[in-house]
């Protein structure tokens, strides 16, 4: 599996999958998940109606991943996944970091996806610290076995959350 990483919109990848940095309410927010949603329009609004209809007491776990189509995005899908809200590192934050990547991760195996973009999930509003974030996403992308997917993403939002992931690439060459 390919791993790359840039600096740009999320919403703009023509990539099978993107990845939402949700919150558990699934129906939109602020900082990526409100993007994805202006971009892609009603459309996605109303897939996530009908995902959250479906759920126990009409909300998502955090660390858990859905899967919905894309609205009017350039990607086939998107998987939102609610990333924990940082409080000191010792309330099971990096195991939950940990799951977001993973299930999105096995969300867009079963489509068969060859590739994948995520966001640096939990370091906005949530408060993750951005370092102790990305070496989360790092490993955890690196552990996984792939069997339709053939390139990650790291959508980085800034040049400076870029050069953090590039560094920890390089350190584990
Ligand atoms: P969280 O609530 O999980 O912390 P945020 O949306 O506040 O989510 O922030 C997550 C990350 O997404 C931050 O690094 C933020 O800079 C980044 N981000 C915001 N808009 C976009 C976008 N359009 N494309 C990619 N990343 C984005």
């Amino acid at each position: 599996m390919d791993i790359e990483v840039i600096t740009g919109d999320i919403t703009k990848l023509e990539v099978d999958a993107i990845v939402n940095a949700a919150n558990c309410g699934l129906l939109g927010g602020g900082g990526v998940d409100g993007a994805i949603h202006y971009a892609a329009g009603k459309e996605l609004f109303e897939e996530c109606l009908k995902l959250v209809e479906g759920l126990p007491d009409h909300r998502g776990k955090t660390g858990q991943a859905y899967l919905t189509k894309a609205g009017r995005l350039p990607c086939k899908y998107v998987i939102h996944t609610p990333g924990p809200v940082y409080r000191d590192g010792q309330h099971g934050e990096p195991e939950l970091l940990a799951s977001c990547y993973e299930n999105s991760l096995r969300r867009a195996e079963e489509k068969g996806c060859a590739s994948i973009a995520f966001p640096c999930i939990s370091t906005g509003v949530y408060g993750y610290p951005k370092e102790d974030a990305a070496r989360i996403a790092v490993k955890t992308v690196q552990a996984f076995s792939p069997v339709s997917l053939q390139k990650v993403v790291f959508c980085c939002f800034s040049p400076g959350d870029e050069a953090i992931y590039k560094r920890i690439l390089n350190e584990k060459d």
